[in-house]
């Protein structure tokens, strides 16, 4: 799969459940043919009903016993994968659809009425064939990328590229990937530039530009540049491995409704055939009726009342929702958040990251107290070293474009939502640089001239975010807050802002056009940066100046008034997703954290997919009750006109064919009225 040619990469571009259903729906392939052994029975079946049937009692022509061997054949091919079904269930006390279908079709011939009981195998089987073609189709779906993964990959050994398989590449092997190739592993780039159309990890349409350094996916295409690529996980381990598990997982981790239907289809399974034998002997011992007549009808009875159509009805359309869900970058983790996203009344964003592009940009630099600029920032950036948050970043980032020399500090200390303490020198030199907000300076205890906080307020007015930087000598060990008070000295301050994602305002747009009327915005940061992004963004509702932990606080007082969807990096928002009725981690594409923590993965960092993500889950939430209905009334209209309607009318009779086909032909409808989920797009 390695040496990809530029039709094998459309094709893959394009692999579409809905092209691929067409190609293998023709009849005229072989594999069509060996992958449906059940589709193959079906047609024997049909084959000896029909010769039995017409040589038989249409026209007579055949004698007595080649019309018992075709009615044979008929059952034998007809009945053998649901006899087998059953028995195997039967014999640990488990009572199915396929032991119902089958004991009918037995007691159709016990009255003669071998045709019939062959015509209702025949569409059993049929169907059986078309669903487990539809369930292989929504499979494939979502492990078409699993097949899009190369197996092997050419590795550069002494300058000599070696072609290997992808499990034996170990973490640090050099990588060559070829224009129009796919990526047979997660890795850095170390040599070269290229575009990559990364939609089979992220559903993003637009390639995306890489340079050295850049990571890259397993399982994404190559444009036209050539790529050296440096592993950096084994490929057990990659991107698109782990999506691949998290959606397998998600078929077990069943829909309520299903699980609800799952536990009521033994006792009704129970009582269908109860209802069959009480339908039988009742008439039998109190009326005169031809007993051939009322077994017929029990017959009937078995068949129209059970519950095949409401078993298959949401399996089908789950699974194919989660599958179209996966195809556009949106990774459910199991059908119940279909049935949560569908359910949601309000969006809960965390500000940093999620609305807006969490690369924030230094601003303003206010040395005080005789510092220069290009002292304040390289103080800042070497406390700000050791820290993961976007803040320090910016601040790093500005140092090294100003070429300003920097040093790590010998302790350091990030302290959520307040800022970072960073301890630098020995003995009676040991000095703490501590940088943050207002609550960094109050929980250490430290006074701050008036004249100093206006200069932190006018910059905060502006929709910045200001950060302070204090430098103070300290005498004993340890960085505590406790040892840190004392008079510090400020060096100075720093602003930081943020730029809105673009398209942030469509998606809440397009969120209240569907109906979410409230859009909460959760943040650590001050008021008025926050509220700056609010008004960009058309959210109206924003609690700043949340510790880590009052982000949980707020979620829960949100979710006692309503169903929350909480949309975060899901990076250092975990608690939040968790606390919310349904997380939703964006950027999965980039961090492991994101895959594991939510409920909903956004793959790509695109908030536009928050639409997509409710029209589909609310088209599938409708699909299921769409079949729900339509099955059950299937159920009662039948065994209305099978039992009710006769009493009534005198002489009626349900035809046994018609009662399977009305079985048979509403099971077909809800697998194909789920299957309509695969054609989802986003756009
Ligand atoms: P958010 O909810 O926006 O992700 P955080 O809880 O990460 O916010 O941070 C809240 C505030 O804490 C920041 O706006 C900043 O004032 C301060 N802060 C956090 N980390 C740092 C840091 N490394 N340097 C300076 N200030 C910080
Ligand atoms: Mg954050």
């Amino acid at each position: 799969m390695a040496t990809g040619s530029y039709d094998r990469v459309m094709a893959a571009g394009e692999g579409r459940p809905s092209r691929l259903i067409l190609q293998s729906l023709s009849p005229l392939s072989p594999e069509f043919w060996r992958g449906n052994p059940e589709l193959v029975l079906a047609s024997i079946t049909l084959a000896a009903l029909l010769t039995g049937w017409l040589g038989g009692s249409v026209s007579g022509l055949l004698p007595g016993w080649a019309v018992v061997i075709f009615a044979l054949v008929a059952y034998g091919a007809g009945g053998y994968s649901g006899a087998k079904v059953a028995l195997a269930n039967a014999c640990c006390g488990v009572f199915n659809i396929d032991l119902l279908m089958v004991a009918a079709a037995l007691g159709a011939a016990l009255i003669g009425e071998w045709e019939e009981g062959a015509l209702l195998l025949f569409l059993f089987t049929l169907s059986g064939a078309l669903e487990s073609f539809a369930s292989e189709r929504t499979r494939q779906a979502i492990t078409g990328l699993a097949e899009l993964r190369p197996d092997t990959a050419r590795i550069l050994r002494d300058g000599q590229e070696v072609e290997i398989g992808v499990e034996a590449l170990s973490v640090g092997d050099a990588v060559v990937v070829r224009p129009g190739e796919r990526m047979p592993v997660d890795g850095s780039v170390l040599l070269g530039s290229s575009t990559v159309d990364q939609s089979p990890i992220t559903g993003e349409s637009i390639p995306v530009y890489k340079e050295i350094g850049d990571p890259v996916f397993s399982g994404t295409i190559n444009g036209s540049g050539a790529l050296e690529l440096q592993v950096t996980r084994l490929a057990s381990e990659s991107t698109i491995s782990k999506i691949i598990g998290l959606v397998q997982e998600a078929r077990n981790n069943a829909a309520p409704t299903q699980r609800l239907i799952d536990r009521f289809s033994q006792p009704y399974t129970l009582v269908v055939i109860g209802a069959t034998v009480l339908a039988a002997i009742v008439p039998i011992l109190f009326t005169d009726e031809p007993i051939s007549q009322t077994v017929y009808r029990a017959i009937t009875l078995l068949v129209v009342a059970s519950p095949c159509a409401l078993i298959i009805s949401t399996p089908a359309s789950i699974l194919s929702a989660i599958a179209a869900a996966a195809r556009e970058g949106v990774l459910f983790k199991g059908g119940a958040y279909l049935e949560r996203a569908a359910a949601l009344d309000m969006f809960a964003f965390d500000k940093t990251g999620t609305l807006t592009s969490g690369n924030p940009q230094v601003t303003d630099v206010v040395p005080l107290n005789g510092y220069t600029e290009q002292e304040l920032i390289a103080i800042a950036a070497g406390a700000e070293s050791l820290s993961e948050h976007p803040i320090a970043q910016a601040v790093v980032r500005r140092a090294q474009e100003m070429d300003l020399p920097y040093e790590s500090p010998r302790e350091f200390r990030g302290i959520a939502g307040h800022g970072v303490q960073a301890v630098y020198g020995r003995g009676a030199r040991r000095e703490l640089i501590s940088i943050g907000n207002d609550k960094q300076f109050e929980s250490e205890e430290m006074e701050l001239p008036p004249s100093i906080r206006m200069i932190g307020r006018r910059l905060q007015e502006e929709g910045k975010t200001a950060i302070l930087v204090v430098r103070r000598s300290i005498a004993t060990d340890a960085v505590a807050r406790e040892n840190a008070s004392g008079r510090g000295e400020a060096v100075g301050f720093l602003a930081v802002a943020d730029t809105v994602r673009s398209g942030a305002a469509d998606t809440i747009e397009a969120l209240k056009e569907l109906g979410i009327e409230r859009m909460v915005m959760l943040t650590g940061d001050n008021r008025d940066a926050s509220a700056a992004v609010a008004e960009q963004t058309g959210v109206e509702e924003v609690y700043a100046d949340l510790l880590p932990g009052e982000k949980v606080e707020v979620l829960e007082r949100l979710v006692k008034s309503g169903s929350v969807g909480m949309i975060g990096d899901g990076v250092n928002d975990a608690p939040a997703l968790a606390a919310s009725s349904l997380g939703i981690a964006m950027g999965g594409a980039g961090t492991d954290v994101a895959l594991e923590t939510a409920d909903v993965v956004l793959m790509s960092d695109d908030l536009g997919k928050l639409p997509f993500m409710l029209r589909l889950s609310r088209r599938a939430s409708e699909i299921v009750r769409q079949n729900l209905y339509f099955s059950v009334a299937v159920i009662l209209a039948l065994v209305a006109l099978t039992v009710v309607v006769p009493l009534l009318v005198p002489g009626f009779r349900l035809p046994l064919p018609l009662g399977v086909l009305g079985h048979e032909g509403s099971t077909l409808l809800v697998v194909v009225n789920g299957l309509r989920m695969l054609t989802m797009k986003s756009s």
